[in-house]
């Protein structure tokens, strides 16, 4: 069931719904999220197996307030509060040693927890109302592009989800940014729109850019993720255009305006007219969700600048075309 995230009447029920151990799908500004109560393992258990989502994949435990980040977090490493004070509520998870009564399927088994505080009104009304921090990841099969509208979480998951919240189209539009503060350095586990500068300007030049160790093996940090089932592949530079067999439907994800439309592509999406990074962020899984139902045999995108936000936008990007592709087939035939 969808209802308005404003309805307070459906607010109390999924609140309800979450502290009786189901699972509620939310609204927060990066993606919907698919929630349970964190404290509840097998209310977490459900997640995983609602979403397909293997169990080594850990959850994001979402917070209203500080008593409930001591619920779930053992200590605050050096620089947690500067960090809380400046960046939450927000799009910024923190990785932070786990307190012992978090489930371990909720952490996957490991020593700590990835915490966040939302700032979207709806996340917090629901978190607050269900009196538990509440577990959470994306609200879509593992591996597909994550949600950034209600009927999007009712196409990949369907009535699998006790309850849906409408509250709009999110207005970040990617996940949040992946904090670590327990290894040596602070050190970035995936982008987001809080950026490496963003970062050191709290905590120093100290902070790590994501990817700056090997990859972890970590779902969502690492491996394919976030993919359509389209293929799709990101050109060179702006404005370069693939040269495209007659036989094949492609489409074109476009950054900015075009400035001559090309019959060659079957269907080009332009995310945003003047380029806008928040606009791109905020347009781009709806974008890659509304190709992927275009039957179309490959879709190309334009990269953008790998700065701020583009990082995140970039990160996406790569993930959704790494490594082998199940609907592949067609793909050798793809001229660039
Ligand atoms: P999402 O699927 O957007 O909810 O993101 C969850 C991601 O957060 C996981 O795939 C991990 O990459 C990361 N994560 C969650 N908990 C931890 C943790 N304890 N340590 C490191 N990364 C974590
Ligand atoms: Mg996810």
């Amino acid at each position: 069931m969808i209802t308005p995230a404003d309805d307070p009447a459906a607010l109390r029920l999924a609140a309800g719904r979450i502290r009786t151990g189901g699972l509620v799908a939310f609204p927060t500004e990066t993606v919907y999220g698919l929630g349970c109560d964190a404290l509840n393992a097998h209310a977490a258990d459900r997640i995983f197996l609602v979403k397909q989502r293997p169990s080594f994949d850990p959850l994001i435990v979402h917070i209203d307030d500080r008593t409930m980040l001591s619920s779930v977090v053992a200590t605050l490493p050096v620089g947690a509060d500067q960090l809380i004070a400046a960046f939450w509520p927000g799009p910024l998870t923190l990785v932070l040693p786990k307190h012992p009564q978090v489930p371990d399927n909720v952490t996957a088994g490991l020593p700590t927890v990835a915490v966040r505080m939302p700032a979207h009104p709806t996340a917090r009304a629901l978190i607050r109302l269900s009196g538990c921090p509440i577990a959470a990841p994306s609200a879509n099969p593992f591996g597909y592009v994550s949600p950034t509208t209600a009927q999007h979480v009712r196409e990949g998951l369907g009535d699998q989800v006790d309850l849906v919240l409408d509250g709009g189209p999110c207005p970040i539009g990617v996940e949040s940014t992946i904090l670590s503060l327990v290894g040596a350095y602070p050190e970035i586990l995936r982008p987001g729109s809080v950026s490496l500068e963003d970062l050191r300007h709290v905590l120093g030049p100290a902070v790590r850019p994501a990817g700056a160790r090997p990859l972890s093996p970590m779902p969502g940090t690492g491996t394919r993720h976030y993919a359509t089932r389209t293929p799709v592949t990101i050109l060179s530079r702006l404005g370069e255009r693939p040269s495209v067999r007659s036989t094949r439907r492609v489409g074109l994800l476009a950054l900015s305006a075009i400035d001559v439309l090309d019959d060659r592509f079957a269907v080009v999406e332009v995310l945003s007219p003047s380029g806008n990074v928040q606009d791109i962020a905020r347009r781009l899984f709806a974008a890659l969700r509304w190709m992927d139902t275009q039957h179309l045999d490959h879709v190309y995108v334009e990269p953008c600048e790998q700065v701020g936000l583009g990082v995140a936008i970039m990160d996406r990007l790569r993930r959704c075309t790494a490594g082998p592709h199940p609907g592949e087939g067609d793909r050798a035939g793809a001229a660039r």
